[in-house]
């Protein structure tokens, strides 16, 4: 192996030599070579009879030819297009044909003019009807990302002066006036910002006393020495990024101030969702399926007295107030005797510190207990299966207790263990 390696060591920079002897300029020299045999047949042409002529062009029709197949090997390695096999030898179509291949795989960039844009802005190019997919897709994303991309000039030779968002507020010229006033100033439609740039310095144009107003507001100079570069207004860094256009565009709410409280780290999912649906007051209560006359009585299960709704269900129920009062007192907080509504309200006012022990354990208790009782009520509805509270509080306890010693919650207050019987950590 070391010999084999060694050898091939050896025979590196006569390969690299005669690849370039090969390669290089490959299309370069297939031209000259053409240009070389026209010329020898022009000169056989007039001298039909020189012998030394026609050796001549016979020569450099073989070099022309040789040449030839070193180009078609060196597409041939570099486009993978198994039909040049076939005989197809270096017409446009084959070369353009490369050209498309490479625009389908990749975007190279949206200012590529040979390819995609040809000199036209971004913005305002009409959807081809033969395209690859995938140019298609990006200029069809135009509807929701302008605006949101920004041209930072550099030498203004791939911005559009009208059409591009390049402005300091991150607007386009041909929003804010209108076509009359843009062609006063002589310029063509699709005139680049390169074209008010004279000496590495602003020149504009004089006008209309609105466009002057726009180019009063442009605090910044073109850097001629760099190109202009495309910036994403969603982050930054200005790199686009999809998290950042999701947040950009889609509807946000301002965040629940219940959503704490709820969806704590530590939480027990199917607990919380129950609680989550009982904070807004949509869990199916009797006084619920009444209204939609489901049912011909709203009268609570637990206790057999009242209606059943969620103010009553948490915790005005003599049966659920017993369980709650007993487990809210092993949090050490006061816990306010208010309403469903209020006593969230008030709860997610204090318990907001997420790795505070005793918050954490406050919010436990109570999406557990919360969870336990509609457990409870559904339990004795359609299954007949009937608990006393202490027995319900005995198992949410024991819940809790286990919830508690799975996690690490850091530092815990001495009487909370005793409380909750925790071992020493
Ligand atoms: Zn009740």
């Amino acid at each position: 192996m070391y010999r084999l390696t060694a050898k091939l060591r050896l025979i590196k920079h006569a390969c690299k030599s005669l690849h370039r002897q090969h390669t290089s300029h490959i299309s370069r020299r297939v031209a000259e070579a053409k240009s070389c045999w026209i010329s020898a047949q022009v000169a056989l042409d007039e001298t039909p009879g020189s012998v030394e002529l026609m050796s001549a062009e016979r020569n450099h029709a073989r070099i022309y030819s040789q040449l030839c197949k070193e180009e078609e090997a060196f597409y041939k390695q570099r486009s993978r297009i198994q039909w040049l096999s076939l005989g197809d030898r270096n017409t446009k179509f084959f070369h353009r044909s490369l050209v498309h291949r490479q625009s389908r795989n990749r975007v190279h960039g949206l200012t590529d003019e040979s390819v995609l844009l040809r000199g036209r802005s971004f913005w305002y190019i009409k959807l081809p009807t033969i395209s690859s997919w995938s140019w298609k897709k990006i200029l069809q994303s135009r509807s929701w990302c302008k605006g949101l991309f920004t041209s930072s000039i550099g030498n203004g030779m791939d911005t559009s002066l009208w059409l591009d968002y390049w402005l300091p507020d991150g607007k386009r010229i041909c929003d804010l006036l209108p076509f009359r006033v843009l062609s006063s100033t002589g310029l063509p439609w699709n005139a680049k910002v390169a074209d008010i740039i004279i000496a590495g310095r602003w020149s504009f144009p004089s006008g209309h006393q609105d466009l002057q107003q726009i180019w009063n507001s442009i605090p910044f100079h073109p850097r001629t020495h760099q190109l202009d570069a495309c910036i994403w207004t969603g982050t930054a860094a200005g790199n686009f990024t999809i998290d950042s256009a999701w947040n950009l565009l889609r509807d946000t709410r301002p965040r629940d101030s219940k959503y704490h409280l709820i969806w704590f780290p530590g939480h027990t999912p199917r607990h919380a969702f129950i609680f989550w649906i009982a904070s807004m007051d949509k869990l199916y209560t009797m006084d619920r399926l009444l209204s939609f006359r489901i049912t011909t009585t709203s009268s609570c299960i637990l206790c057999g007295v009242q209606a059943e709704t969620h103010d009553h269900l948490f915790f005005n129920c003599p049966f659920s107030s017993t369980v709650w009062r007993d487990l809210a007192a092993k949090t050490l907080y006061c816990w306010p005797n208010t309403s469903w509504q209020r006593l969230l309200q008030w709860a997610a006012s204090i318990f907001r510190k997420p790795k505070d022990f005793t918050h954490i354990l406050s919010r436990m208790v109570l999406s557990t207990t919360v969870y336990y009782i509609w457990y409870e009520r559904n339990n004795r509805i359609f299954k007949n299966a009937y608990r006393s509270p202490q027995e319900l509080r005995a198992e949410a306890y024991e819940v809790i207790r286990v919830c508690i010693m799975e996690k690490d919650y850091g530092r815990v207050p001495e009487n909370l263990k005793n409380i909750w019987g925790l071992p020493d950590s």
